[in-house]
């Protein structure tokens, strides 16, 4: 089944124009990552397909439900439903940071999708254990490291049960050696199936985890294929010059 369905969008800001006519399809239980240099425009079509940003043209399916057809977008409320179905995991985690550990995890859960303070703690707890953060449900944000806030960020993303998480480069704002730490949570996620488009500079991992690997450049998809595919023998000069200055 196909969890997302992108058929030719396009998004400008002023003058500029970021995604050309970009489609593309994700299939249940797929994890894409997504390459390329910066600005091409990876963060602006997470942004996009997550409704942070508002596309002029094009369609949107997520879970089988329209969200923008023909850059006709639908009511308010149907929207709220469709994006709920749908969790980001941004760079720099995006924390509140007055709010504890467990206030950050369970907040949406009880004001969103309005579950009871108990029950939303007792998803949070096994939430943070699985992250191996049992003992911070009490920490702020700001007395954690930052591979621990990204996984506490993880953990309130998995909390309203997406069915499909996206990535934008969840590693590049932490040091090497704690890179690891976010690197198996997504490896575990992989390996229980879920549906993940990650944005990555890290090509090894990305190499490694991703089923299929989508390269772009200039707000366009140069090259996509089986991940050993793209990243091992790459067939455009464009991808093949990006790697290399990688490597
Ligand atoms: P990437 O994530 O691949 O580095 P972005 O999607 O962040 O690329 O940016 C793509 C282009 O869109 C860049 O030229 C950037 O300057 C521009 N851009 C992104 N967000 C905005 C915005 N909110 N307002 C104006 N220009 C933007
Ligand atoms: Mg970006």
């Amino acid at each position: 089944m196909e969890i997302i369905k992108v058929e030719t969008i396009s998004k400008s800001f002023g003058e500029n124009e970021v995604l050309k006519n970009i489609s593309f399809t994700v299939n249940q239980g797929e994890v894409v990552a997504i390459i390329g240099p910066s600005g091409s425009g990876k963060s602006t079509l997470l942004r996009c397909i997550t409704h942070l940003e508002l596309v002029e043209a094009g369609s949107i399916t997520l879970t089988g439900k329209s969200m923008v057809k023909d850059g006709v977008y639908l009511h308010a409320e149907q929207l709220r439903e469709i994006c709920l179905k749908v969790g980001l995991v941004f760079q720099n985690f995006n924390l509140f940071p007055h709010f504890s550990v467990m206030r950050n995890i369970t907040e949406a859960q009880i004001h969103v999708l309005k579950r009871k303070k108990a029950e939303a703690e007792d998803r949070a707890a096994k939430l943070l254990e699985k992250m191996g953060l049992q003992d911070k449900a009490n920490a702020y944000p700001c007395e954690l490291s930052g591979g621990q806030q990204q996984r506490v960020s993880i953990a309130r993303a998995l909390a309203l049960d997406p069915e499909v998480l996206f990535f934008d480069e969840p590693t590049s704002a932490l040091d090497p050696e704690l890179t690891g730490d976010i690197l198996k949570v997504i490896r575990a996620l992989a390996s229980e199936k879920m549906t993940m488009v990650i944005v990555t500079h890290e090509i090894p991992f990305a190499r490694e985890v991703a089923d299929r690997v989508l390269f772009m450049d200039c707000g366009a998809f140069v090259e996509e294929g089986p991940a050993a595919n793209v990243i091992d023998n790459p067939q455009m000069e464009r991808t093949k010059a990006f790697l290399s200055r990688l490597s």
